[in-house]
C-alpha cells in the first residue's frame, strides 16, 4: 500500500477505496514528531485529532484523495498543542508538495479546466495556484536588466502575453498580463537603466 503512494512521512493503512475514475487513500503520519516545537521537550501525549483531505497526484489516471487522520500533540513539560507537521503537504492547498508542483507545471501549458478535470482540484485552486506560482517567478527573475533583450509572446491560458528575455542569459526578464501595445511602451519605459540595453 504504501509502495503506491510512494510519500516520505505518510503511510496508507488500509487498501484504497476506488471506482473507475477516483481513489481514496486512509492514510497517518509514518511516525510520530520527537519534539515540542515550543520548548523541545520529547515527551508528548495524543491529544486529539481531525480529518483532512489532501488531494494527491493521480494513479493509472485516477485521481488521488488521502484521508489523513491528522493528530494533535500536548508537551508534557510546557503544555503546548500542536498539530503535527508533515513535510510532503501543503498547507495552503491541501495537497502533496508533489501535485502542488504538477499543477504548476500544467498549468502553463492546459487551460485551467483540464487540469481540473486530470487532478480533481477544483478550476479555482488551480488558478490560485498558478497565480501564486507566476508571481514567485516575476519575484524571481525581477534582477538586473538585459545587455541583450528579447521581446516576444507566450500563450498561456490562450492568452498572448508579453514575454521579455534576457538573451545572452537564457532566462525570463519579464512576462506581462497581456501583450498590448501600451502593456509594451508602459514595461519597457520601466527600465531605468535602459540606456544598458544594447
Ligand atoms: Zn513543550
Amino acid at each position: 500500500m504504501t509502495d503506491l503512494l510512494c510519500i516520505s512521512d505518510l503511510t496508507a493503512i488500509e487498501p484504497p477505496q476506488e471506482n473507475d475514475t477516483d481513489m481514496m487513500f486512509k492514510v497517518e503520519a509514518f511516525e510520530p514528531p520527537e519534539r515540542c516545537p515550543e520548548c523541545g521537550f520529547d515527551k508528548l501525549n495524543k491529544h486529539s485529532s481531525r480529518k483532512q483531505l489532501i488531494m494527491d497526484l493521480p494513479i493509472r489516471l485516477k485521481r488521488v484523495g488521502l484521508q489523513l487522520n491528522r493528530r494533535r500533540y500536548k508537551c508534557r513539560e510546557c503544555g503546548s498543542t500542536f498539530w503535527e507537521r508533515l513535510i510532503s503537504v501543503d498547507e495552503k492547498r491541501s495537497m502533496t508538495k508533489r501535485l502542488l508542483k504538477s499543477i504548476q507545471e500544467q498549468s502553463m501549458s492546459k487551460t485551467f479546466v483540464e487540469v481540473e478535470e486530470s487532478v480533481g482540484v477544483d478550476e479555482k485552486t488551480v488558478r490560485n495556484v498558478f497565480k501564486d506560482y507566476m508571481a514567485l517567478k516575476e519575484r524571481e527573475y525581477q534582477f538586473e536588466t538585459p545587455k541583450w533583450l528579447g521581446i516576444d509572446e507566450i500563450h498561456i491560458i490562450r492568452t498572448p502575453r508579453l514575454v521579455l528575455t534576457n538573451i545572452e542569459r537564457r532566462i525570463i526578464y519579464e512576462i506581462m498580463p497581456n501583450r498590448n501595445k501600451e502593456t509594451v511602451i508602459q514595461r519597457l519605459s520601466e527600465i531605468s537603466d535602459r540606456t544598458y540595453i544594447e
